[in-house]
């Protein structure tokens, strides 16, 4: 099989293309013809050792294709099959071993590359809506990044709940999409001041929440964007780790409150998995919620793919296809 691995910790230059023995499926275990792997922010903090694995290490982490064999003691699941997962490592190759727990079946109305390109991406708007905060009708809130893959299906989804969305993005042709996604304003983070233009379109009142991925540069402002006892919802980093901060802020700021999720934990029982994505499928499916899939690249140009992500270049969700 061929696989994207990283010897060491780096750059977009420390991925390489290796050849390696084809798995085999252990107990409980699936052996899987990838079809589209998604690339995912968190590839790059894999790449780069802010979280650390074992090296070598395959990267990616979320893919869709068919069941090529089983192994031993897997019931439901037999060769032919297309399934999709996400958060079991080594999913920039053609062929991956994934636990059959993990496996979500993908339904006859999607095709492969939609469910590759919304497992990850969809189940985590879902929880961060459905489950770390849930906005009220009405309730304006507060989405970062809002053309980037998450982002994008953040804002659809938050369109269910009857929220009014404002949400930031670094180029006029990114707000053009996020508006398009059914965002009510769209705020140039790098031109205007967030905060005061949250405190405009809210009265003074500010936010309920904020969803923030960006983290470094946008934590500060999305904290003085909250109303008394909002919620800052902390879920990524792309711009940097958020530094060391002083709680006692959270009391003299009104009561805030910060959360850091992680998909991991609000898909950690088999009924939360498959309800997240059934319910994303489903969405997908129907053409409820829309996968903008705007860059696919062979799987020989990951680090190409990781560069333009990175880089701020890119919209909507990315896929390598092997
Ligand atoms: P995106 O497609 O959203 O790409 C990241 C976007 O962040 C960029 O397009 C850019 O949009 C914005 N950004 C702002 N500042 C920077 C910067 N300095 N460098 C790079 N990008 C910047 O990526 P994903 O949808 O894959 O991931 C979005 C975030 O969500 C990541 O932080 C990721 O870790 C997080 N995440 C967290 C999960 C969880 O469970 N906690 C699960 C899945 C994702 P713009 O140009 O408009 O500023």
């Amino acid at each position: 099989m061929q696989a994207i691995q990283i010897h060491s910790n780096g750059g977009p230059e420390v991925l390489q293309m290796s050849t390696l023995p084809d798995p085999e499926p252990g107990a409980g275990e699936v052996l899987i013809r990838i079809e589209a792997s998604g690339v995912n922010f968190i590839d790059i903090y894999f790449r780069e050792g802010r979280y650390p694995a074992p090296l070598p290490y395959t990267l990616g982490q979320e893919a869709a294709g068919t069941i090529v064999s089983v192994g031993p003691e897997v019931d439901g699941f037999r060769a032919g099959e297309r399934v999709a997962w996400c958060g079991v490592a080594g999913t920039y190759a053609t062929l991956a071993v994934a636990p059959v727990g993990q496996l979500i079946k993908v339904p006859e109305a999607i095709t492969t590359a939609q469910a590759a390109a919304a497992i990850l991406q969809g189940m985590t708007a879902h929880y961060l809506l459905h489950a770390t905060f849930v906005p009220q009708f009405g309730d304006s809130v507060l989405i970062h990044a809002g053309a980037g893959g998450t982002g994008l299906l953040l804002i659809q989804m938050a369109r269910r709940f009857g929220a009014e969305i404002i949400t930031t993005v670094s180029t006029e042709e990114k707000a053009a999409l996020a508006r398009e996604a059914g965002a009510h304003h769209v705020l140039l983070y790098t031109q205007e001041d967030i905060v005061a233009r949250v405190r405009e379109i809210t009265h003074g009142e500010g936010l309920p929440v904020v969803y923030d991925s960006v983290g470094k540069s946008t934590f500060e402002q999305s904290l003085q964007c909250l109303c008394p006892r909002g919620v800052l919802v902390l879920f990524g980093a792309a711009s940097g780790a958020v530094p060391p901060f002083d709680l006692i802020r959270l009391s003299q700021m009104g009561s805030l409150y910060v959360t850091r999720p992680t998909l991991r934990d609000y898909v950690a029982t088999r009924e939360d998995l498959e309800q997240r994505a059934r319910e994303v499928f489903r969405w997908v499916g129907d053409g409820s919620l829309k996968l903008r899939i705007a860059h696919t690249y062979p799987l020989a140009e990951a680090a190409q793919a990781q560069r333009e992500l990175e880089a701020r270049a890119t919209t909507g969700k990315l896929l390598l296809i092997p």
